[in-house]
């Protein structure tokens, strides 16, 4: 298989591949990847192993479309991940979600029908669902998105899907909980915290702390969108949620608790604009139809990725200035 993976010197896409690469993906180990990727402030290279036989890089914007008429042709798959993805940034200002993660997804369907892909994976957010007080949500769950990002990649999924119901294209969309992990962008929370907390630094937590998010290993995340690129079917969309849910709250606490600090080092802030309460996504149908279960637990997986970051200052110093919440 030739797969283009868009998005891929990004936290999420670049794990994807090096998983592939290293041939961890069964049926898989013999693909070829193209990686397109415009190298924004969220991007970094060395998450790539740039020298690998079987990876192209380019670099370039998937709004060109141009430039992706010289990319697309001869690839079977797109696997797109590029996207602005930091909710803070698009409430200062959204227009660079509109235009990469709806224009852009546009334009890389056009393309991809243009050059007769045959599977595209849209990857997406359970954000499109707005926010939930009780219970979980299935794919049947009408979009509500609440924050400019989440607005646009919900925009962005209602796109794929009209091509897939319009012209036919296999589009398969994923909706993925929060993903933690090495090598993610240290405005994210997370990374924000860990980075904060080894240097000694206090931390911002926004409002009471009483938001609740679902947390899952980038692995695992990765591991579904790749069963679902195998195995999912055109035109459905994939939940993919199986993670722990804590309040930021108690995020805070555990990595506190990994980064040897108290809550001195906890300051509070205004809370962000329209901040949903809770997520929370039921993954039945691609634990039915795919096999998918969630192999990594938050204990370890956290463990890990704070000792990676302590082990890779190279990756986020220097942060971001101490004003970004995350
Ligand atoms: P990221 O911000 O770390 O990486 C995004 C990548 O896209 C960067 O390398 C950037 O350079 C590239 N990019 C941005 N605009 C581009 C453009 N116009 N053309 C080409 N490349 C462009 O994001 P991430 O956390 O790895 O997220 C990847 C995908 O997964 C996104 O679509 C996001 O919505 C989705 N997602 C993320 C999470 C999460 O918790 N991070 C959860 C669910 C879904």
């Amino acid at each position: 298989m030739h797969i283009l993976v868009t998005g891929a010197a990004g936290f999420i896409g670049s794990h994807f591949v090096r998983t592939l690469l290293d041939g961890a993906y069964r049926g898989h180990e013999n693909d070829r990847v193209t990686v397109l990727d415009r190298l924004t402030y969220a991007a970094t290279l060395s998450n790539l192993p740039m020298d690998h036989p079987r990876l192209a890089f380019v670099r370039g914007d998937i709004c060109d479309s141009a430039l992706l008429d010289t990319v697309l042709p001869g690839h079977d798959a797109v696997v797109h991940f590029a996207a602005e993805s930091h909710v803070d940034r698009s409430v200062e200002g959204a227009e660079a979600f509109v235009v990469t993660n709806v224009l852009g997804t546009q334009a890389l369907l056009d393309a991809a029908l243009r050059h007769g892909v045959g599977v595209f994976v849209q990857v997406s957010t359970d954000e499109v669902y707005g926010s939930i007080d009780a219970g979980h949500w299935t794919e049947e769950e009408p979009l509500l998105p609440n924050s400019p990002y989440a607005a646009s990649k919900a925009s962005a999924d209602l796109m794929a899907r009209s091509y897939w119901r319009t012209h036919g294209l296999d589009v398969r969309i994923t909706r993925c909980a929060n993903n933690y992990g090495p090598g993610q962008h240290p405005e994210k929370l997370i990374p924000l915290f860990v980075t904060r907390l080894l240097d000694g630094e206090t931390v911002p937590l926004y409002g009471d702390g009483g938001n609740v998010r679902e947390w899952l290993h980038v692995d695992d995340h990765c591991h579904a969108v790749r069963l679902v690129l195998d195995g999912g079917r055109a035109g459905e969309i994939y939940n993919i949620g199986g993670g722990t849910h804590l309040t930021n709250r108690e995020m805070t606490g555990r990595l506190l608790e990994l980064c040897g600090r108290d809550w001195d080092f906890v300051r509070p802030v205004a809370d962000r604009k329209g901040h949903d309460l809770r997520y929370a996504v039921d993954g039945t149908k691609i634990r039915r139809e795919l096999g998918y279960t969630p192999r990594h637990s938050l204990e370890e997986g956290l463990r890990e990725t704070v000792a990676w970051y302590a082990a890779h200052r190279d990756h986020w110093d220097p942060r971001p200035a101490p004003s970004t919440p995350y």
